[in-house]
Order: C-alpha cells, then sequence, then structure tokens
C-alpha cells in the first residue's frame, strides 16, 4: 500500500498508548529501562516507554519464538493421540527499531521456507509493530553500514521523532485501523515530512562502528579467508557460552526435547533456543560432534551470516544491532570487527558475486509440528543394529517425497529423530525408513512390532535436483547408512519411466564391516543391470 503520513503530538501519544492498555485487546509491549539497559516488557502505563532508547537487551524475537514454548501435548495411553498447543493472544510491540524490523522479516524468510511454521505464523499474524526511528545510537551497531538503520517495510506504524510531535509512517491496513480508533491524528504537512528526513539524516552521524566493505563482499571475503589464522586466535579465548547467538534479531535455531509425566500417562513436546556456538548444537546419534573444536564453530557462525544464508535467501544474517559485540566477554563475536579485521589482511581483490536467490517456492502451508498418524506394516532386521521399516501413513494420502527428502519419526515418550526415505517417489502412501540403533529413539523404534502406531512429520530437506542429472553419466557413492537416501535416488532413475534421461549408472557403496552393507536384495539386482556398474567395499573383512 502507498505509505501514509500523519502526526501525532506527544501528549496524545501516551494517551493513545494508555487507551490501548486500557482497552484490553492487546498485550502492550514497550520498550521500557531495566537499570542502565532497555528490554521489551508489557507496558502498565505510557510513562514506562523510552522511545529514545539505544539497543535492547534482547531483540523482539522473544514475541514470536519464545525462548521456551510447548508444540505438543501427547497422550501414552491411546495408539494414536497428539495435539497442538499453540497458544497466543494479539499483542502490540511498541518502540521497535529498524534493524530489528528488518531482522523479523529475514526470519519471516526461514520460517515462511518451503514448510511454515505455524506457530511463528500465528504469531506474526497476531501482532502489531509499531516502530520508532532510531534517536540514539548504541555503542557497537554499525546499522547505518548494513543500511538497517531505517525501513520503509515491516512494520504497521513507524513512528519518528520529530519535535514536540511524531510522525507516524502508516505501512498496514491494520495500522491504519488502530490509529482510527485508538489514536487522534492530523495528515503530516510538508515541512514534517522534511523533518523526518533531517531526523533520519542526524542520527548517522552518531555511529561509531562502520564497516569498512559493502555487505555485498563479506561472502567472497569470508570464503577466501576460510583458513585465516584469525579464527584459531580468537576461538583460542571464547568461552563457548553462545550469548552471541541467544542476543542475535538473525539467529533462529532451536532444539526439541520431550517432557514425560511422572504417571507415564501423557508427555510434551518442547522447543527451546539452541545456538551454532554450543559443541552440542551437531551432537548426532552416533556421538559424533561435526563441529568438535570451538574454531569450527566461531568460524561457523560468521560463516553462516555472511556466506550461507546469503547464498540460500539473498541477504546478509547480520544486522549490524551490535548485541552480540556487547555480550561478549572476551570482545570477539562483533561481525565489524572481524570483517573489518580480515578486509584489513586479505589480499583477496575480487569483490566477488553477491547472488541472491529466487524465492522458494512454499511446498506446504499450515500445520508443520503435529505428525500424522502412521502404522508400522513390517520391519525386516539387516543385522543387529540395522533394521528396515515399511510405513503406511494412517490418513492414506501419499507422503509426496522428493528423492533425498527425510521424515522426522515420532515415537511418543521417546522423542523424534530424522531417516532418510529410502524408497523412490510414487503415488502411495507407504514408504521405508531404514532405523540403526544409536540411542532414545532409535531403540525403541526398533522394539515395535507391525500394527504399531508412530508419528510422521515430512518429507522435509531440498531433495536431489533430478533434472539436473538428465543426460549424465550418473556417479553414486555413499557409505554406511548414507545409502538410505541414496536408494531412492537409484530406484528412481532406474524406474523405466526415467531411465532413458540418463547415460550409465556407477555405484560405489561402502560399509564397515560385510553385515552393514544393507538393501542386498537391491545391490543385487543392480549388478545384474547391463548399463549399470556397481561396486562394494569394506574396511575391515570381519563378519
Ligand atoms: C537428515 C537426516 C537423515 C538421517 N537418516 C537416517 C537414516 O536413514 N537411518 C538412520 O538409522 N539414521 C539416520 N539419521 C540419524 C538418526 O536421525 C539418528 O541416529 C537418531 O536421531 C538418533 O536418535 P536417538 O534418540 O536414537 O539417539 P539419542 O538417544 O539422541 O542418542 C544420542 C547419543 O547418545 C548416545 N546414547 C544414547 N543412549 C545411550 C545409552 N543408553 N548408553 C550410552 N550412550 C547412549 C548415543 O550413542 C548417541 O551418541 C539421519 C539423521 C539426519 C539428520
Ligand atoms: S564468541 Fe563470545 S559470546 Fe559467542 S560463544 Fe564465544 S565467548 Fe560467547
Ligand atoms: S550478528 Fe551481532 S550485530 Fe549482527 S544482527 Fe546478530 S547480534 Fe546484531
Amino acid at each position: 500500500m502507498k505509505q501514509i503520513v500523519k502526526t501525532i503530538t506527544k501528549k496524545d501519544f501516551s494517551t493513545f498508548v494508555n487507551t490501548l492498555i486500557k482497552d484490553g485487546s492487546y498485550d502492550v509491549v514497550g520498550v521500557q529501562a531495566k537499570g542502565k539497559c532497555y528490554v521489551f516488557d508489557t507496558l502498565s502505563s505510557a510513562e514506562e516507554l523510552r522511545l529514545n532508547y539505544d539497543v535492547t537487551i534482547l531483540p523482539p524475537k522473544k514475541y514470536f519464538l519464545p525462548q521456551y514454548e510447548m508444540l505438543l501435548k501427547f497422550s501414552l495411553q491411546k495408539p494414536y493421540e497428539a495435539k497442538e498447543t499453540i497458544t497466543d493472544s494479539p499483542r502490540i510491540i511498541i518502540g521497535v527499531h529498524p534493524y530489528d524490523i528488518i531482522a523479523l522479516e529475514q526470519t519471516d524468510r526461514h520460517y515462511f521456507d518451503q514448510q511454515q511454521d505455524n506457530f511463528y505464523k500465528k504469531r506474526r499474524e497476531n501482532t502489531l509493530i509499531i516502530g520508532v526511528d532510531i534517536q540514539n545510537v548504541s555503542e557497537r551497531s554499525f546499522a547505518a553500514s548494513m543500511n538497517t538503520n531505517t525501513t520503509e517495510t515491516g512494520f504497521d506504524l513507524l513512528l519518528t521523532d520529530i519535535g514536540t510531535s511524531y510522525a507516524v509512517t502508516i505501512g498496514s491496513e491494520k495500522g491504519e485501523k488502530l490509529l482510527k480508533k485508538y489514536a487522534t491524528v492530523k495528515d503530516a504537512s510538508s515541512t514534517d515530512l522534511t523533518k523526518i528526513k533531517t531526523a533520519r539524516n542526524a542520527v548517522l552521524k552518531k555511529y561509531k562502528q562502520k564497516m569498512k566493505i559493502e555487505k555485498k563482499d563479506w561472502s567472497s571475503l569470508l570464503v577466501a579467508n576460510y583458513e585465516h589464522a584469525i579464527w584459531e586466535e580468537h576461538a583460542d579465548v571464547c568461552m563457548e557460552c553462545s550469548s552471541c547467538t541467544m542476543v542475535c534479531p538473525t539467529c533462529f535455531c532451536y532444539d526439541v526435547k520431550e517432557d514425560v509425566s511422572l504417571n507415564l500417562k501423557q508427555g510434551n513436546r518442547t522447543r527451546t533456543w539452541d545456538g551454532c556456538m554450543l559443541k552440542d548444537f551437531t551432537k548426532v546419534g552416533s556421538g559424533e560432534v561435526f563441529r568438535d573444536e570451538v574454531k569450527e564453530r566461531y568460524r561457523h557462525r560468521f560463516f553462516r551470516k555472511g556466506n550461507y544464508l546469503p547464498a540460500r535467501y539473498g541477504f546478509i544474517a547480520c544486522v549490524g544491532c551490535g548485541r552480540c559485540g556487547s555480550a561478549c566477554l572476551p570482545d570477539i563475536a562483533d561481525p565489524c570487527n572481524l570483517i573489518n579485521e580480515l578486509a584489513h589482511f586479505s589480499s583477496e581483490n575480487d569483490p566477488g558475486k553477491y547472488f541472491i536467490k529466487e524465492e522458494n517456492e512454499v511446498l506446504e502451508k499450515g500445520i508443520i509440528h503435529l505428525p500424522r498418524s502412521a502404522t508400522i506394516k513390517n520391519i525386516t532386521h539387516f543385522n543387529e543394529l540395522d533394521s528396515l521399516f515399511e510405513i503406511e501413513l494412517d490418513d492414506k494420502k501419499p507422503l509426496g517425497h522428493k528423492p533425498g527428502q527425510f521424515v522426522e519419526i515420532s515415537v511418543f515418550g521417546y522423542g523424534e529423530a530424522p531417516f532418510g526415505i529410502s524408497t523412490p517417489p510414487g503415488n502411495t502412501p507407504i514408504f521405508e525408513i531404514m532405523v540403526r540403533q544409536v540411542g532414545n529413539v532409535t531403540k525403541k523404534l526398533c522394539s515395535l512390532q507391525p500394527g504399531d502406531k508412530i508419528g510422521i512429520r515430512g518429507p522435509l530437506g531440498n531433495g536431489f535436483d533430478t533434472k539436473s542429472f538428465e543426460g549424465k553419466t550418473l556417479l553414486f557413492t555413499s557409505g554406511g547408512t548414507g545409502m538410505v537416501p541414496m536408494r531412492s535416488i537409484i530406484n528412481h532413475v532406474l524406474n523405466p519411466k526415467e531411465r532413458n534421461k540418463f547415460k550409465d549408472i556407477i555405484i560405489l557403496y561402502g560399509a564397515k564391516r560385510p553385515k552393514e552393507i544393507t538393501f542386498m536384495d537391491d545391490v543385487d539386482r543392480w549388478k545384474k543391470i547391463h548399463d549399470v556398474q556397481c561396486e562394494l567395499t569394506v574396511d575391515r573383512c570381519e563378519p
């Protein structure tokens, strides 16, 4: 919509806020002082508002992704009973700075990408954002260098202090209706519009932290310096506290866990904030930690912000709020300092390519946390650890997967774990997964019998882009359980309807021990096909 600007006197704005609080239709949240710092908290009066703050300790993401939230309640007494537990009431957040508004827009891209997170979505829909242009700049902020010091989008209303009044830019119909119902405003004059520009320009001079390079160049700078000594030097003093990710408005990772009541009759599935600086973040079932060294985790955090997410979504996942710089005791978390140091050291002159990916198609809307009920139809034990499960969705609708995708399997009371889909795509509610017993969920799963109920979420993940394989000789290499998704794609390309799209097929399949070579029926079949070469190898020749 075309942006309309109104003005409201500061006195009338206080009345507006107090009316909203009194009305009780919304939880009215605003920026308040807490000691020498500022926080977002529920307002009991407009007097508590501090719209000239510099930065809040935590960003407003806590209202959209709470630090702790219950996703599901389930029963352990019935074959299958699970209910989502979305609880949310209408809310207005007053005083959100432009960089935090932009961070929320970035988070939208992630939570609405492919599978929409209905918990997050509901909160976004239920919340009105009344932003405020920055008046005082925090010591560590470099928002001006990130072009996040102002914004034209992402708010319902945006306030700019223009003296005795605020200019109010209307950003949405919801914002317009709110003003109409609760506030006394006037149309902004051309002098008021000039005052907005003057106010914004005046703040630019207050930034002490500045980037030496443009943000489009972060990615190539990071890639050129992947092996730089700086990662190790900084990691040596890192305390692995993950404060940097917790305070960050653009970090959105979480962990999911299951709690069962003492009487073992019901339980909850909850999610809590998690962060890539924590060692357990990449710990997997076999006990392996993918980013075991602090250096790897420390470097990953910057690559995620400056290289991986730009490649996926087209934006740098840092809005320059400076919170991580303030929160980090050894002062090594600030991207402005790190990138400036690298830019200083780097001999790489190539500005690199800053590519913007096209909008992803949203594959599924609505519920994503509630699993679909499914029945185990058959279990084949390959060896003492690995078993093949044939599963049927109880709604009898096809799974609708692509080769390479995975499903999350719920065994209520034990948890949820991801498994590759091992069958090729097809118009059927039946599919197979292979499970290796390593811990709680996998051991329980392998103790179940045909006829038992489990929960399925998915298909998830991107899957293989089989179109890009067309006209080519295909080489598939996989080891151990890596054969699970590989079997899906191999049998897909071997399907007579697909086969002539591809040239020869070579399959290299390895395992630690001969008995860990699974899917022998498939292997025997592949070996008999004249234009398929299938080779097996093992680490040790024990039985
Ligand atoms: C995308 C994706 C696809 C996957 N596909 C497959 C697949 O197709 N097939 C497959 O088998 N796996 C697959 N995995 C791995 C699988 O998801 C994990 O093995 C599973 O999540 C482990 O869950 P768990 O609850 O059984 O283990 P957890 O209980 O979480 O175990 C975690 C750790 O604790 C240790 N542990 C647990 N209990 C004990 C105990 N009593 N004593 C000592 N140590 C213990 C385990 O050894 C492990 O190191 C996939 C993973 C991903 C991310
Ligand atoms: S970089 Fe700083 S804030 Fe982040 S984990 Fe290390 S010590 Fe903690
Ligand atoms: S990385 Fe640091 S400066 Fe950038 S958005 Fe996150 S907390 Fe703010």
